[in-house]
């Protein structure tokens, strides 16, 4: 089983990969809701939606987001009628976050509402919310406090950052199975997401940091950061505004307490060897996924350098020298 830390954009890529190379039935995603918002009355979660819709074959890989096809009728209409259209919904897409919305007015949580959508999507994999709670991104600019969403779609992350905090999160709780699929895995995986507003809220949820460092496989993060930028969007300007440097040395930093490999790319090579020097094992792979083809080629990569062995069958006289050697690129 292989458990993956993921937010909507790289990660959904990541988890493209993934499935060409792993059995749908032994991938479970933990995913960021931290992004979650309520657009013209519905709740929508926007990473659930990339992950379901990838690990379904109908996400559109041209925007990246949403359903491939999709008509935006509705999205006219709604600005016809003086509402906002900034986040845009396709017709498809709003079919799901009314789906969801009418199975959470009836009660149910995310988890079963993203269960149901699951089973009648045809998705064998498993996805779970980080939290069943509302654990919500607050982005601080000098215009004052924005969602997520706010921030990154209707604002397009022009805004500079003071700060970024997860409303909610100190009460939540993981969702049910988040932290036994964790701790079980074979090998986990942080997606190549962005390492504050994606991975930041999971992390950010009681229980989840520890339950990686007790994890019984062994945890490796796919760099977001290449040549010290984000393949796009804002990840340098939160890393920054977070204390950590944008390059692969602060992907490290954010992960420190539970990581045991960093996957980076082969342009970060110099980096990663002074990451090696102070004994973190690295790994340099191609990681701009253009193709279908590169997808799967670094899921494989990541897989074939954590799921060898677990955390307890490395002998505690290893040294991180000896680990270099072995992982030149
Ligand atoms: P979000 O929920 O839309 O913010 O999506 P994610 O957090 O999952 O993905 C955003 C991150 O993906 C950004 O920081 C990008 O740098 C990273 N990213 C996008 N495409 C690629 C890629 O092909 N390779 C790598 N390594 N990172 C990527």
């Amino acid at each position: 089983m292989i458990c993956v830390l993921t937010g909507g954009t790289g990660g959904a890529k990541f988890v493209d990969g993934l499935r060409q190379v792993v059995p749908a039935e032994e991938i479970t995603m933990v995913v960021n809701t931290g992004d979650d918002l309520l657009w013209w009355g519905l709740y929508v979660s926007p990473d659930i939606d990339s992950i379901t819709y990838v690990l379904s074959g109908l996400l559109s890989r041209e925007r990246g987001w949403g359903v491939k096809g999709d008509t935006f009728l509705c999205l006219q209409a709604m600005g016809q009628l003086g509402e906002p259209t900034w986040f845009h919904t396709g017709d498809r897409d709003l079919a799901v976050h009314l789906l969801r919305s009418r199975l959470m007015a009836e009660g149910k949580t995310l988890s079963e509402a993203t269960s149901a959508i699951c089973d009648k999507l045809s998705v064998k994999a498993r996805i779970l919310p980080m939290s069943d709670s509302r654990v919500e991104t607050r982005v601080d600019t000098p215009s004052g406090e924005l969602s997520f969403e706010e921030y990154f779609v209707q604002r397009w992350y022009q805004d500079p950052v003071n700060s970024v905090r997860f409303a909610g999160a100190t009460d939540a709780e993981a969702a049910p199975g988040v932290i036994e699929a964790i701790l079980s895995a074979d090998a986990v995986v942080i997606a190549p997401s962005n390492p504050v507003t994606s991975i930041g809220p999971i992390l950010a949820v009681p229980g989840i940091r520890e339950a990686l460092s007790r994890a019984r496989g062994k945890v490796a993060a796919v760099s977001p950061i290449v040549g010290n930028a984000p393949v796009a969007g804002p990840a340098g300007i939160l890393m920054t505004a977070q204390g950590l440097s944008c390059s692969i040395a602060g992907v490290a930093k954010a992960y420190e307490d539970f990581l045991d490999l960093l996957v980076c790319d082969t342009r970060d090579a110099r980096a990663a060897e002074v990451l090696r020097k102070n004994g973190l094992r690295v790994q340099c792979a191609q990681t701009i996924m253009r193709s279908s083809d590169d997808r799967a080629a670094l899921a494989r990569t990541v897989l074939s350098h954590t799921i060898r062995g677990l955390r307890s069958d490395e002998p505690d006289s290893e040294k991180p020298a000896t680990r270099a050697a072995a992982d030149q690129p």
